[in-house]
């Protein structure tokens, strides 16, 4: 792969400031999902390379916790700069071996970037507290520390940003990482390794372990010297490593799948809903963990707004993300195709109406036309599962009760759009819809100074914000017996 920076294509391991590979000498090839050609390989570590990795991360922890909070959010700011210097490689990167547009991939960049500037100001306001005492002559108060050596585990929809939301918290509390992305999507990871140690990270603060999925990332839980693991990824998945971590009591949270509901209200014009719909739909061809799953809209513009948006679908360029003009990228490889597929299928055979979406037109096997299916009903799969692809299915509602009942039908309860402007609409839904989070009347709604996270099967804990950092820190109380009484 040919970048500006050529430094930032890497295909080891990165450990204790060391580019290695994996002793038995096994690699696993990358593909470009846009057209299947190998991009290059990642190094499979073995179990004691891990556990040597698990060592270097421990042993940096000690250095690393007792830095300053200010030289360890210097040293944050440096990579935030690192980012913002390689921004149009790192972009690069992302397009070749996630497949999203060239402007997505600018936009994660500087998505990915936001949290490691935000985390470095955090750092210097850890804060403990003091409470009056309910001890005779006692002083109580608490302090934070860090937590220990953190394993993050990231998917490959967002190589770049599902790292750095949790690399730079945990960074900025004291803790050193050890990384395992997506072995889809490990280039990302690998050039954020080598922008950290331009940063100025010591050895074995930031490392990132390329292997065997479901071996490292078992291998990762049970280790009793790793006290955090932090997983993004699917709600399956996550529950795997909840039940592996048992064992070690660690510190876990969890961002998981969603099945977002996008509800329209009667009083929005169906091209305003339409123009929201495109945007909360079709980013990273669907693959986003916030993309609207659900599409609810009253019965009173239902027709208007299916004829509108059909409109808006049809005129969605598929392509490569290399090519300026495409709007829906390919999907990360052919079994995600089939699993689209299938779920299309099971939706018309249970009487849904295949609106848009010929897919003898898509342009190579990992492509996915976007597709429209209205009158989705609870039993489909479109309704039950996240889809996780360019599909949008579209179903009518006639109360307020209705909507919030439907919307809130779901195990999933990560994110949830409505689009009204009446006021006493908007607090009503955002008062029982069930999910973390809520947007109105917006489509973005995340960024570093934001608490990210979902309820019920869509994970533990949340990422951002003045929260995000204490995933990363425990709270040591302490108490002073005999300072004496004030005077
Ligand atoms: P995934 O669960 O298949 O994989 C996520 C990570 O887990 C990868 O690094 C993978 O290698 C690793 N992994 C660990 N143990 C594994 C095992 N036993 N089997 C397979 N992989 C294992 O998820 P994905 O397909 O990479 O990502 C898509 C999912 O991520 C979607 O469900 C999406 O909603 C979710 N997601 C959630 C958020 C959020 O913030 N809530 C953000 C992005 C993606």
């Amino acid at each position: 792969m040919k970048l500006n920076s050529q430094y930032l294509f890497r295909q080891y391991a990165y450990v204790n400031g060391e580019w290695i590979v994996g002793s038995s000498g096994r690699q696993e090839a990358v593909y470009d999902p846009a057209d299947d050609t190998i991009l290059g390989h990642i190094t499979l570590l073995d179990p004691a390379q891990i556990g040597s990795a698990v060592t270097a991360a421990d042993d940096a922890f000690r250095q690393w916790r007792a830095k300053r909070a200010d030289q360890r959010a210097e040293i944050l700011q440096n990579w935030y700069q690192q980012l913002h210097d390689h921004r149009s490689d790192l972009a690069q990167l992302l397009v070749r071996e996630q497949g999203k547009p060239l402007s997505e991939a600018e936009g994660e960049v500087d998505y990915a970037a936001s949290f490691i500037r935000w985390f470095a100001e955090e750092a210097r306001r850890t804060n403990g507290e003091n409470m009056p005492s309910h001890i005779p002559g006692a002083l109580l108060g608490t302090a934070k520390e860090p937590v220990g050596v953190a394993a993050l585990i990231t998917p490959w929809n967002f190589p770049l940003a599902m790292i750095t939301r949790k690399a730079a918290a945990a960074l900025a509390a004291g803790c050193t990482v050890l990384v395992k992305p997506a072995n889809e999507t490990p280039f990302s990871a690998l050039a954020l390794a080598e922008l950290a140690e331009r940063a100025g990270f010591p050895a074995g603060v930031f490392n990132v372990i390329t292997g065997d999925p479901a071996e490292t990332s078992a291998q990762l839980c049970a280790e009793p010297r790793i006290k955090a693991l932090s997983f993004t990824g699917s709600t399956r998945v996550g529950k795997l490593l909840l039940k592996q971590c048992a064992s070690t009591v660690k510190r876990v949270s969890l961002e998981l799948g969603g099945n977002a509901p996008f509800i329209i209200a009667p009083d929005v014009s169906p091209e305003e809903a339409a123009d929201a719909v495109i945007a909360a739909k079709f980013q990273t061809s669907g693959q986003d963990c916030l993309a609207a799953n659900r599409i609810l809209v009253h019965e009173s513009i239902y027709n208007a707004f299916l004829e509108t948006f059909a409109g808006r679908v049809r005129d969605l360029v598929v392509g490569k993300g290399s090519n300026p003009r495409t709007d829906v990228g390919p999907l990360i490889h052919r079994a995600a195709v089939d699993k689209a597929n299938a779920i299309v299928e099971d939706a018309v055979r249970l009487g849904a109406r295949l609106i848009h979406g010929d897919q003898s037109l898509a342009p190579g096997a990992n492509y996915f036309m976007p597709t429209l299916l209205s009158d989705i009903t609870p039993e489909m799969k479109v309704w039950r599962e996240e889809n996780f692809a360019p599909v949008a299915g579209v179903s009518a509602y006639r109360t307020d009760e209705e909507a919030i009942a439907q919307a809130n039908d779901t195990e999933y309860g990560l994110a949830a759009y409505l689009w009204t402007h009446d006021q006493k609409r908007i607090w009503r839904y955002i008062r029982e819809l069930e999910y973390g989070m809520v947007a109105v009347n917006s489509v973005k709604m995340t960024g570093p100074c934001v608490p990210f996270g979902g309820i019920k099967h869509s994970g533990l804990g949340r990422e951002g914000g003045k929260t995000g950092i204490d995933e990363y820190l425990n709270t040591k109380y302490f108490c002073l017996g005999n300072v004496g009484q004030p005077s």
